[in-house]
């Protein structure tokens, strides 16, 4: 397994800003303790460069990104201030995605991007904290690498409504989005499916449409690999989510993703994705978790294979 990092994932933010960035550092800090500061494990990945941001975003965005030349409303729709530092820290991301991608599929195995999961950026403009979409352009990466068939779960509790309108006439590439039906983004786009869940689900209910729908689509699609956004904002407590995950069934949630890749020698590259509450903890737990389980499965995968 290899774990992708950049000191510059973490990005100075003004106080009381939402975005939890310090989870980067803390979850950097918990993979050093527990997997050792082995360079075996680590990918650091460079900006990706623009040719292959182009596969998927439009030249005049990626113009825009660069200069710094996006319009006040633009910028508000992100929710970070424009910075070469922030689009320096895009580029980083979904390089480090990317190269999880290539790793995982070579060497069939997991991958785990410390951030990435910036399903909320379009062809032509970005929002909700996402500027570049890492799994888009993984996908379309892959596709024109030699994938075959790539299957994205998107288990975030937004939809990922910028995957969806960038993959959607991309038949090798299946988006599959579970998340909550009374927050952001309020109008949903089309995934290939969707499952839509009302405020104060609880674990059952929850992980019983994703024991339903995630091993036909494995069966039905074959992927060469799993694209899996693993936001943490379904647990209960968020700012946001409206859902009442608990943190074992945030866990369980995981386990099944993992688990069902691992029986069937799927290679899953992970994302961290969302996660929004003032005490930060439970995000770092439930990211742990996920990290942990990874692992776990990837070990099991190897030893049945
Ligand atoms: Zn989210």
């Amino acid at each position: 397994m290899k774990i992708a990092f950049h000191p510059d994932f973490i990005l100075p933010l003004p106080q009381n800003h939402r975005f939890p960035m310090e989870k980067y550092h803390r979850l950097k800090t918990f993979c050093d303790t527990y997997f050792g500061n082995a360079h075996e494990i680590w990918i650091s990945p460079e900006p990706m460069k623009d040719e292959w941001i182009k596969t998927t975003h439009s030249e005049e965005y990626i113009q825009k990104l660069q200069k710094g030349t996006l319009n006040p409303q633009e910028v508000r729709k992100l929710g970070f201030t424009w910075s070469e530092q922030l689009w320096e820290r895009e580029k980083r991301i979904v390089q480090g995605t990317w190269e999880l991608i290539q790793h995982a599929y070579e060497n069939q195995c997991f991958g785990v991007n410390i951030a990435g999961g910036t399903h909320h950026a379009f062809r032509d403009r970005g929002e909700g904290f996402c500027l570049l979409n890492d799994l888009a352009l993984g996908a379309n990466l892959g596709i024109l690498g030699g994938m075959d068939r790539i299957l994205i779960v998107d288990l975030d509790v937004h939809q990922g409504n910028g995957t969806a309108s960038l993959m959607k006439s991309n038949p090798q590439c299946f988006t599959f989005s579970m998340h909550a039906e009374k927050t952001y983004p309020l109008q949903k786009l089309e995934s290939d499916l969707d499952v839509s869940f009302q405020p104060g689900t609880n674990d059952e209910e929850y992980l019983e449409e994703l024991a339903f729908h995630l091993p036909i689509l494995l069966r039905e699609i074959q992927p060469d690999i799993i694209l899996y956004n693993a936001g943490v904002d379904i647990l209960n407590g968020d700012d946001v989510g409206t859902l009442n995950i608990s943190m074992e069934g945030c866990r369980k949630r995981d386990e099944l993703v993992f688990k069902l890749a691992a029986n069937s020698q799927i290679p899953v590259v992970v994302t961290m994705g969302g996660g929004y509450q003032k005490n930060i903890e439970p995000i770092i737990e439930a990211h742990q978790n996920t990290i942990l389980e990874a692992m776990k499965w990837e070990l099991i995968m190897k030893n049945q294979s």
